[in-house]
């Protein structure tokens, strides 16, 4: 077994483990294979280890990784901050972009969705611990945005993505999770039908998982430390 392939069972563990002690079903947990910084042939090994969702945080690099992975049934998630001069790129390219955080983006990408392609899987990404230096927009922010952002005809609003503060200790990591998890409790009483709480890292995806992600984030701990 490659290293890859070991690491990958290795999360895939992690996360049953994790689901099964807070009575959730692993399956309602998806895996994202975090590849950036990776060259494709790392991917391809994942894909050979059985994983089929890759996000990538940088546009130049996941959309060459695209094209040189050449396989037809990956899925691809852009997962990085989003300029507006980028934003076509990315709407032709990936099937997924968690990391919108304002209507201009959000805009633009229903526009420059290609008309072949089926609607762009949208989450917004929230800064739910409040750092100035990250991206994402604020919580009193998001009800408003999630509502235009339903109407945008070429995106398909999906659910809510963050990335919090690095914190220690599963009690400490639980809490902005916990916030990401209230919030969409709360848009989806609003008539909003998200189903996606896209949280979690190599570091902490058993807190986030214990407060309700649907889909982890993790590259470290599959393709090792970055450079
Ligand atoms: C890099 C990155 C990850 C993966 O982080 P690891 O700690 O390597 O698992 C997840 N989400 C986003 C948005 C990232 O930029």
């Amino acid at each position: 077994m490659t290293t890859i392939s070991a690491n990958l069972q290795a999360v895939l563990a992690r996360i049953s483990e994790a689901a099964r002690n807070c009575g959730r079903s692993p399956d309602e947990i998806r895996l994202l294979a975090v590849s950036k910084t990776w060259p494709v042939s790392c991917v391809l090994e994942a894909v050979r280890a059985g994983q089929k969702a890759f996000g990538e945080n940088y546009v130049q690099e996941g959309v060459n990784k695209v094209r040189e992975a050449a396989m037809p049934n990956l899925e691809w998630h852009f997962i990085g901050p989003l300029q507006s001069n980028k934003t076509r790129s990315v709407a032709e390219t990936f099937q997924w972009v968690h990391s919108v955080d304002r209507i201009k983006i959000a805009e633009r990408l229903s526009q420059q969705r290609p008309d072949c392609l089926p609607p762009l899987q949208v989450c917004l990404q929230v800064n739910i611990s409040k750092e100035n230096t990250k991206s994402g927009m604020s919580v009193e922010e998001v009800a408003a945005l999630a509502r235009q952002v339903a109407h945008l005809p070429r995106l398909t609003l999906r659910g809510l993505m963050t990335i919090p503060a690095p914190s220690s200790g599963f009690e400490q990591q639980l809490l902005p999770f916990r916030r990401l998890r209230e919030l969409f409790e709360q848009l989806n009483r609003e008539g909003l039908a998200l189903d996606t709480l896209s949280m979690g890292m190599s570091n902490d995806i058993e807190a986030a998982i214990a407060e309700g992600a649907t889909l982890v984030r993790v590259g470290t701990a599959i393709f090792g430390e970055r450079n």
